[in-house]
This record gives C-alpha cells, sequence and structure tokens, in this order.
C-alpha cells in the first residue's frame, strides 16, 4: 500500500489533518499517516505580499523526504502564492513526491460566510486529492466534475468530485505508480 505522510505546517487543526488522513483512501487507494515532524512556514513568508511562497515550502519539503516515503502532503493554514498569481490553494511537484495544501482559502469565513467544518472538510479533501494527482503526473482535466478540474475560486472546487474522472483514472491505472484499486 503506498503511504502518503500528512505534514503540518505551522498551526493545523489536528482534527481536520486526521479527517483528512481518513478520507483520502476513499478517493485514492492509498494510506495516509501524520507526519512525526511539522515544519515551520515563517521562512517562505514574504512581506510584501503577506503570504507564504508555496514554491518554497516544496522545495524546504525535499530534506524531510525519507527512502520510504511516498508522497508527502503538507497542510498549512497560511496564505499561499506563486509569482505569478494572486494565491493559490495548493501546488505539487508534477510527479512527486511533495505537494501543499493551503485551508486558508477554504474557509467560509474568509468570504465573509458562517463557519462550516463539514465543507472544510471537502474542500481540503478535494485539493489533496487534486495535488495528489499532479505528483501522479495527471494535469488539469475537462471534466469540470472531476478532481483534476482547475479551480480558481471555491465555488469550482465545490462543483468537483473528490475522485478523479474514468479518463484520468485510467491514466495513472497504466503507470506503476500507482497500482490499485479505485472507487
Ligand atoms: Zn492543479
Ligand atoms: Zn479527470
Amino acid at each position: 500500500m503506498k503511504l502518503v505522510h500528512l505534514l503540518p505546517v505551522g498551526k493545523v487543526d489536528g482534527a481536520l489533518l486526521r479527517d483528512l488522513g481518513r478520507a483520502i483512501p476513499r478517493s485514492l487507494p492509498v494510506a495516509c499517516e501524520i507526519f512525526p515532524a511539522e515544519l515551520d512556514p515563517t521562512p517562505s513568508y514574504h512581506a510584501e505580499r503577506q503570504q507564504h511562497h508555496s514554491s518554497e515550502i516544496l522545495q524546504r519539503m525535499q530534506a524531510l523526504v525519507r527512502p520510504q516515503d511516498w508522497r508527502l502532503l503538507a497542510v498549512t493554514d497560511v496564505d499561499l502564492y506563486i509569482p505569478i498569481l494572486k494565491y493559490v490553494f495548493g501546488e505539487a511537484q508534477m510527479g512527486g513526491p511533495c505537494a501543499v495544501v493551503s485551508t486558508h482559502r477554504l474557509h467560509q469565513e474568509f468570504y465573509g460566510l458562517d463557519r462550516d467544518d463539514a465543507l472544510l472538510g471537502q474542500r481540503l479533501l478535494k485539493e489533496s486529492v487534486h495535488e495528489l494527482g499532479h505528483t501522479l503526473d495527471l494535469r488539469h482535466c475537462q471534466d469540470y466534475t472531476c478532481v483534476m478540474a482547475s479551480s480558481h475560486s471555491v465555488e469550482w472546487i465545490d462543483l468537483r468530485e473528490s475522485t478523479l474522472c474514468d479518463s484520468c483514472r485510467s491514466k495513472i491505472k497504466s503507470r506503476p505508480a500507482l497500482a490499485g484499486r479505485y472507487r
């Protein structure tokens, strides 16, 4: 069984992380464990943007990858960006092994709405499966209900399923990177 380690970056709600670890294996044929360490997001903070540069977090994660690790998925509450975009929900290394997702813009409170933990959990799951899909070399999918559809707002994330469409599924089934059974 392929193992995904969930790496907290800064202060992350423990219950949210544990729920994510239980939910990801329902979307991908993997097991999840919480990584036994944390990463400090501070070195990737850029004061002029008041955001954290996600590529720098991915770079610093490299030092934490151990030989037995298959994928390392960082989860953070800080706001992420890459220089060409205002913000990103996450970023991944195409082909693996590292990916990062942020809950910052997944909270209903960010948009002035009432807190909704169930919705937050769903969005985090979809973003996590999406970024893990990129680590499996999947690119964006035209099917807007597929977890690999691109999304620039939470409304688009909410339209997606938390699973891969048949086409994306067949793409990675043929690769040794992720042999296993899908739902
Ligand atoms: Zn993407
Ligand atoms: Zn797809």
